[in-house]
Parts: C-alpha cells; structure tokens; sequence
C-alpha cells in the first residue's frame, strides 16, 4: 500500500477502536509496516483524534525518521517486525478485560485464555504471557521478540494485549476478539464449558 494511503488506513483503524471502546485516554498504539519502516501513533498521542501526518515513521533498526516522535511502546512493535516478515501491521491495546486477564494471579503463561468458542480457537490459537516489565524497558521488547515467533498475539503481564495480523484490519480483529473472549472469560468464571482439546483439534484439522 501506498504510504499516503496506509497512513490514512491507519487513522481509520485506530479511531474506530477508540470509537467503540477498545481505547481511552491516550492508551493503546498501532503500528503499520511501510517498506523497511514502520509507521506508529506518536507518543501521547490519542487513538481517537491521532491525524495521518502526525504519525511517527521509525526505521527497522529504531531510528525516527522526520519531527514526529513515536510511542514510547514503538520499540515492541519494531521488534515484532523484525522477528516476524509476515506481519504488516501490530496493535497494542489497554482494553478493560484483557487488561483484567493480564493482572490475574496464577495466569497459565503458555496460554492464558480457556478456549470456550470455535473462532477463537481459530483465530487466536494460542496466547503466551509477557512477564511484567515496565513499558519502555528494552528488555521488554527483547522478550517480546522473542515469543512473538508462533503466535499471532501475547498477553503482557499487568499491561495488556499485543496482537499481530498480516495488514491492519487484521490485528485490529484480533485485538476486538481478544478482548470479547477475555470478557466472556469473567462473565463465565467458572460455569463456562470450554472447547477440550479434541474438538479444538477438530476445528483446526477442518478450517486451518
Ligand atoms: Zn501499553
């Protein structure tokens, strides 16, 4: 995609985030790959008002290009990308539920969430804890990289979502579908029947 148009793409995809609830105040980032840089929502910036030109562009190796400074979070972002060529685009969010998962105690660290439906099953197929750093520690983003290698979203421990999709409206899917089974997660507790291992199984030898 042209880089104009990925940047207006970008502005779409986060607003309408924010404008459904995903995102608040100033929390949450999204970034899109552009060539051999990112583009990324500027530090302080909210994902409700965030304009295309304010986005920050930050090459591969984390050098800003141009006036806009990035997300103190971009440094994530860049390390999914290089570890990851297939991914186009990643998005960060604080959303309530998911941010409730990440803070439980005794989180299953290879996959946090019960698998209570088929789409989930699906599409996020497995969700490998982040142990708690604080934002903006390179080590962070090292650990980041290093889980992000078969997974297509991680849960970071008393933070909160990154999900990862080949373009934007896919890791933005993810993110909402994240965040839906996280609440179904507490409304359930544990009343709820989750999919057994067979017939996950079943869904994924019968839809990929
Ligand atoms: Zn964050």
């Amino acid at each position: 995609m042209h880089e104009g148009a990925l940047r207006e793409e970008l502005v779409r995809v986060a607003r309408s985030l924010f404008a459904r609830g995903y995102s608040f105040g100033t929390a949450g980032n999204v970034s899109a790959r552009c060539g051999d840089t990112i583009l990324v929502t500027p530090t302080g910036s909210s994902m409700g008002t965030v304009r295309a030109e304010e986005l920050a562009q930050v090459s591969l190796d984390g050098e800003t290009i141009g006036a806009a400074r990035p997300s103190k979070e971009a440094h994530f972002h860049l390390a999914i990308y290089r570890r990851r060529s297939d991914v186009g685009a990643v998005v960060h969010l604080h959303s309530t539920y998911a941010v409730a998962l990440s803070c439980l105690k005794d989180l299953d660290r290879h996959d946090a969430l019960p698998v209570f439906t088929p789409y989930f099953a699906l599409r996020i197929r497995r969700l490998p804890v982040v142990r708690y750093l604080p934002p903006g520690d390179p080590e962070l983003a090292a650990e980041i990289g290093a889980l992000a290698g078969d997974t297509n979203a991680l849960l970071l421990e008393n933070h909160g979502p990154v999900t990862m999709g080949r373009d934007l409206a896919d890791a933005a899917a993810l993110a909402e579908e994240l965040e839906e089974q996280a609440k179904l997660y507490f409304l359930l507790g544990e009343r709820g029947r989750t999919l057994s291992p067979d017939e996950v199984r079943t869904l994924r030898d019968r839809f990929g």
